[in-house]
C-alpha cells in the first residue's frame, strides 16, 4: 500500500462504522447477534482501528425485545437503542436507524440471524480497500423457495427495470454497506415512502454486489406472508417506475387499434356481402373486457395518488418513544463523533 492509499484508508477508518439492526419480536436471538457483533468490532478495531456502533431499531415488538436490547453491554463497541411509538414496519425501522446512526459509514442488517455479521468484514474490506460506496448483498439462489415464487420474482422486477435507466439489482436484500458519502445521500433523499433496496442503488456510487447464502431465522418467525409481500411489491413497483401506468396506455392503444379493425370489418361485411353482424354477444364481450381494462387501470392511477396523497400529507415516518445512548465502557476516549447534520 503507498502513503497516500495509507493515509485514505485511515481517514475513512476515522470515520467509524455504524450498524443499524431493525428488530421486531427478535428477544429470542438478539444477545446472540449482540455477541457476535461485540466480537466483530474487536476485530475490526483491531486489524483496522475501525470505531463501531450498532443501532437497533426497535419497531414497536410486544416480546420483551426492547428490555433485552436495553440489557446489552457496550464492550467494545458504543449501543443506541431507539424504540419507536408502535409497529411502523421495517422501511421506516431502517430510516429511524439511519437518522440516528452517528457514525461515517452505515451497515443495514436484520436482526433474525439470517444475515451473518462474519460478512461485515467482507463489505467493510469492500469499502476501506476498494473504495466502494454501496456493497449490497444478494442471495446466492434461490433454490430453496418455490417456483411459483420465484416466477413471481422475476416478474416483479422485470416490470420494475422496465425501460428505466438506473436498473435495480434482481435479488439485493436489505444487507448492505454505505460508505459516509453514499450514507450522506441516501440521508438527502426526502421521500417518506421507503424502498431502501430501490434507492440505496439510485444513488448511484461505486456498487458492488456480494453473493452469500442467507442463514436460516435464528428464532421467531418472518412477519413477511403473501399480502404484505404483495403490499410492498406495489409500493416498490409504484414508488420506481411508471411502467404500471405505460402499460396502461399502451393497452388502451392496442385495444383501440383491435376496435378499429373489427369495427372496418364490420362494416365491410355489410357493405360488401350486406350481411347484417349479428351483435348481442361481441357487444357483451366487448363491453365486459373494456369496463375490466378501464377498472383496473382506474385502480393503478388509484396507487399513484394515493402515494401524492401521502407524500403530501408530509407526516413523519415513525416517531421515538425512548431512545438511550451508552458509551463504549472500555474506551477512555468517548467517540470523536460529528453529527451527520451538524456537518451538514
Ligand atoms: N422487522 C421490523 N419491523 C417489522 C417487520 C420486521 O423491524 O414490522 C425486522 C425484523 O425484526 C428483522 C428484519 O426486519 O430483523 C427482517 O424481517 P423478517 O425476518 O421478518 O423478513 P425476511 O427475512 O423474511 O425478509
Ligand atoms: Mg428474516
Amino acid at each position: 500500500m503507498s502513503g497516500a492509499d495509507q493515509a485514505r484508508h485511515a481517514a475513512a477508518a476515522r470515520a467509524g462504522l455504524s450498524i443499524v439492526v431493525p428488530v421486531y419480536n427478535e428477544a429470542a436471538g438478539l444477545a446472540r447477534l449482540h455477541a457476535d457483533l461485540i466480537e466483530l468490532a474487536r476485530h475490526l478495531q483491531g486489524r483496522r482501528a475501525l470505531s463501531c456502533e450498532v443501532v437497533y431499531v426497535d419497531d414497536g415488538s410486544n416480546d420483551g425485545t426492547l428490555a433485552v436490547a436495553r440489557a446489552l453491554p457496550a464492550a467494545g463497541l458504543d449501543v443506541q437503542v431507539v424504540s419507536l411509538s408502535r409497529n411502523f414496519g421495517k422501511e421506516a425501522a431502517l430510516l429511524a436507524g439511519l437518522d440516528h446512526a452517528r457514525l461515517g459509514a452505515v451497515v443495514f442488517m436484520d436482526g433474525d440471524g439470517q444475515h451473518p455479521p462474519a460478512l461485515i468484514e467482507t463489505l467493510v474490506a469492500h469499502w476501506l480497500d476498494d473504495d466502494c460506496d454501496v456493497v449490497y448483498t444478494a442471495k446466492a439462489h434461490r433454490s430453496n423457495e418455490s417456483l411459483t415464487r420465484r416466477i413471481a420474482v422475476k416478474a416483479f422486477y422485470l416490470l420494475l427495470n422496465w425501460g428505466v435507466r438506473t436498473k435495480i439489482p434482481e435479488d439485493a436484500g436489505d444487507f448492505r454497506l454505505l460508505s459516509p458519502r453514499a450514507a450522506r445521500a441516501l440521508r438527502q433523499l426526502p421521500e417518506r415512502n421507503r424502498f431502501f433496496k430501490g434507492l440505496a442503488s439510485w444513488i448511484g456510487f461505486r456498487q458492488k454486489r456480494i453473493d452469500y447464502d442467507p442463514a436460516p431465522r435464528s428464532g421467531g418467525r418472518s412477519t413477511w406472508n403473501f399480502r404484505s409481500l404483495m403490499g410492498l411489491s406495489l409500493n416498490g413497483l409504484t414508488s420506481f417506475s411508471l411502467a404500471p401506468l405505460r402499460i396502461a396506455t399502451m393497452l388502451g392503444l392496442l385495444l383501440a387499434a383491435l376496435a378499429l379493425l373489427y369495427g372496418g370489418e364490420i362494416v365491410y361485411e355489410t357493405v360488401v356481402y350486406g350481411e347484417s353482424v349479428p351483435g348481442y354477444p361481441s357487444v357483451f364481450v366487448g363491453v365486459m373486457v373494456l369496463g375490466g381494462v378501464q377498472l383496473i387501470m382506474l385502480g393503478v392511477l388509484g396507487e399513484y395518488i394515493g402515494k401524492v396523497l401521502f407524500e403530501i400529507k408530509g407526516r413523519p415516518v415513525y416517531f421515538v418513544a425512548e431512545h438511550e445512548l451508552k458509551h463504549d465502557a472500555k474506551r477512555d476516549t468517548k467517540l470523536d463523533v460529528t453529527m451527520h447534520d451538524a456537518a451538514e
